[in-house]
């Protein structure tokens, strides 16, 4: 992503950006030999718009969202180790884009039944995200970068923990309606790869890179999915 002090790669060289000339779309950069690259940090904020399909035994829907990004802040990463050599804020205007979404809920008595906290309820459910983010586009056929994954732990409105896999195409092309209509298949897939995956705790190809090394992430992602399995 381009931001002052980004590091670019272009031609197999190096380039800083110096100045970002948002407006007219112009980024002023210098050559530079550093062994860093850069990796920006943004925050997505996503409101359902309208509600066009439901399926309530499910808890799950289909419709219009809005999803306002801003880019807060950059690392620094250095090359090989991956190790976190520095950062720096990000002042970037928010991009706004409507599209359109399949969100899962879970009910609130979801807290209780799988003995959960807030905290490691919202690392579960990014874990899950991260994995249907993956899963998806092999049943509806598309690529993995047409289709953004987010959870929320307390949705706007509903204040339900909610999954939701969205086009990343304004206005949206039909994937996120076809994830709607093939939601179990891809439960169960996604359900076998958590399983399946000979991590511990989550790795990249699964749920992803653990905070720490308890397994109990990957185990509840797997109850989770159970859950929404079972659902009618
Ligand atoms: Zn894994």
């Amino acid at each position: 992503m381009l931001h002052p002090q980004a590091i670019y790669l272009h031609g197999a060289a190096q380039y800083q950006v110096d100045e970002l000339d948002w407006e007219g779309r112009k980024a002023i950069v210098k050559e530079v030999d550093v062994d860093y690259f850069t990796d920006a940090e943004s925050k997505t904020d996503l409101k359902v718009l309208t509600v066009e399909r439901q399926d309530e035994p499910s808890m799950s829907g289909w419709g219009e969202i809005s999803l306002t990004t801003v880019t807060v802040l950059f690392k620094k990463v250095k090359f090989f180790t991956h190790e976190n050599v520095g950062s720096g804020k990000v002042s970037l205007p928010e991009i706004e884009m409507s599209t359109t979404s399949f969100w899962q809920e879970f009910p609130l008595e979801i807290y209780d039944q799988i003995n959960v906290d807030r905290e490691k309820m919202g690392e579960v459910l990014r874990g899950m995200a991260n994995c249907l983010g993956d899963i998806a586009p092999l049943y509806i056929l598309c690529d993995r970068k047409d289709i953004g994954s987010i959870s929320n732990v307390k949705a706007k409105f509903s204040e339900k923990p909610t999954l939701y896999l969205y086009d990343r195409v304004p206005g949206g092309v039909g994937f996120s309606e076809k994830i709607f209509t093939m939601k179990k298949e891809i439960y169960k897939a996604a359900r076998y790869l958590i399983k399946s995956c000979a991590c511990e705790a989550g790795c990249p190809s699964c749920i992803g890179p653990p905070p720490d090394n308890n397994p109990i992430r990957k185990n509840l992602a797997v109850i989770l999915f159970d859950y929404l399995i079972d659902l009618k």
